[in-house]
């Protein structure tokens, strides 16, 4: 094990993943106040909303108007004053005295016993204040419409201004990943741009002599490098400056070189490959050289060694700023799972994301799982539904760390916990979606 000055955790042997996750959140945190003394304000920039999507709002975005504007009307129908609703009359009718549209406000005032045809999202005209449904009339002419009084309460049917947002009042906190419908609600106010974090530049590497870069020839017992490219498609679903530092030989001269360069560029470097048992000793010794890392053997299946901590700033290159390393396994699917569990959320929570863990949701098992007490595993599988339309969720296959068709076939992970034992057929079990829907 390593030898890890600032975290004595690093030194227990087989790390629980949730103990992993907090050794990790605390060291970002420490990496945030560091840079705050720095001084971040460079840290947020301007976009405007067609460039929004996946970053980081860096301000509580206020909303410069009320939502609605006015008060008006939630349905089509007729807007009068609910005052007559105030008689022993089982019904009522209303005079109809004009009509008015979505964008076309009628100006003049509704009298006592007078109604008015509105269209939805109309402003309310001035003394009206509820609106019958047209489907709730009894009867309609071209100057009078009835119905009954129990068919609605005062004030119904109408929105009123700054119900949704108030001005003034946060529409969108800080800290928010930016989602489609945060981008259509700043629309909605008339922003055009939006305050947020600048992108995280994340360099990335592939370590091991067996490795072939795509488009070159395969030799005898090389493999070609995939780990590059599914970290690439995992770092560009959340909006970063992806740095491709290609393949680097299992050479200290050229691994040491590799991880200057990016540490003297990158906020982040992830590397996969390297750290596993045999080859650690020698990775180990050049970061060891040039920061602070642990070396983690974590209770989990796939993923089980990774490095993690930080590279000092280089001497001779720039600012005393750190970079947050994660030495991920080689194993295709190991990559993943690690960089589901621990590296997602580390790279949100280093730039600003106040939700940094995606949902989990649950659904009943379809087949016999085999599990050992004692580690945390991530399975691949395929969630649908059983018969009766509940939520099912089946393995893709053969659940090897190599072997990338699990991931590639699956829409989720299954997720049993570190004390979880075999699981039944027909047991609720923990998933966690590749995709959110929206
Ligand atoms: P390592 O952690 O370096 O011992 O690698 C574990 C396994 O993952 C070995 O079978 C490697 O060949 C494989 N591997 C390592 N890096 C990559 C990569 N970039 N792409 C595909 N497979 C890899
Ligand atoms: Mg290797």
């Amino acid at each position: 094990m390593s030898h890890s000055p600032n975290n004595p955790i690093l030194l227990i042997s087989s790390l629980h993943v949730d103990e992993a996750r907090k050794a990790i959140a605390n060291l970002v945190a420490q990496l945030l106040q560091e840079s705050e003394a720095l001084n971040h304000s460079s840290d947020i920039e301007t976009v405007s909303l067609d460039q929004a999507i996946n970053r980081i709002l860096a301000e509580d975005l206020l909303s410069p108007i009320d939502v609605p504007a006015a008060d008006n009307s939630a349905m089509d129908g007729y807007a009068f004053d609910a005052q007559c609703l105030d008689t022993i009359n089982s019904e009522i009718t209303l005079q109809i005295t004009g009509t008015a549209l979505a964008g076309k406000p009628y100006e003049g005032q509704i009298a006592k016993g007078a109604c008015l045809k509105i269209m939805t999202g109309a402003l309310m005209p001035h003394g009206c204040d509820t609106v019958i449904p047209q489907e709730f009339t009894t009867s309609i002419t071209e100057q009078t419409i009835c119905f009954k009084r129990d068919q609605l309460k005062p004030g119904e049917n109408r929105r009123l201004r700054g119900e949704d947002l108030q001005q003034g009042k946060p529409a969108i906190a800080a800290g928010r990943l930016l989602r489609p419908s945060d981008l259509g609600l700043a629309a909605s106010l008339g922003i055009a741009a939006l305050r947020v974090r600048r992108k995280l530049k994340v360099a990335i590497l592939s370590s091991g002599d067996e490795l072939c870069a795509v488009g070159d020839r395969l030799s005898a017992g090389s493999i070609y490098d995939s780990n590059r490219y599914s970290l690439i498609g995992l770092l560009n679903r959340l909006n970063l400056d992806v740095i491709d530092c290609g393949i680097v030989r299992d050479d200290p001269a050229a691994l040491k070189s590799a991880f200057i360069e990016a540490a003297s560029q990158a906020d982040v470097l992830i590397s996969s490959g390297g750290v596993s048992v045999g080859e650690a000793d020698f990775t180990k010794q050049i970061m060891q050289e040039l920061g602070d890392i642990g070396f983690w053997k974590i209770a989990m299946r796939p993923g089980r060694p990774m490095a993690f901590g930080t590279l000092r700033a280089v001497p001779g290159k720039a600012p005393a700023k750190k970079t947050l390393f994660f030495g991920l396994p080689g194993n295709p699917v190991a990559v993943m799972v690690t960089f589901y569990q621990f590296v997602r959320s580390a790279l949100l929570q280093l730039n600003g994301a106040t939700q940094t863990t995606p949902p989990l949701v649950q659904a009943i098992c379809a087949t016999d799982i085999r599990k050992k007490p004692g580690r945390t595993e991530f399975q691949r599988a395929i969630l649908g539904h059983d018969a009766d339309g509940r939520p099912s969720v089946r393995l893709t296959g053969s659940q090897g760390a190599g072997i990338l068709r699990s991931m590639s076939e699956a829409n989720c992970f299954v997720i049993l916990g570190h004390d979880q034992g075999n699981i039944a057929a027909g047991q609720w079990v923990d998933i966690a979606l590749f995709d959110g829907l929206l």
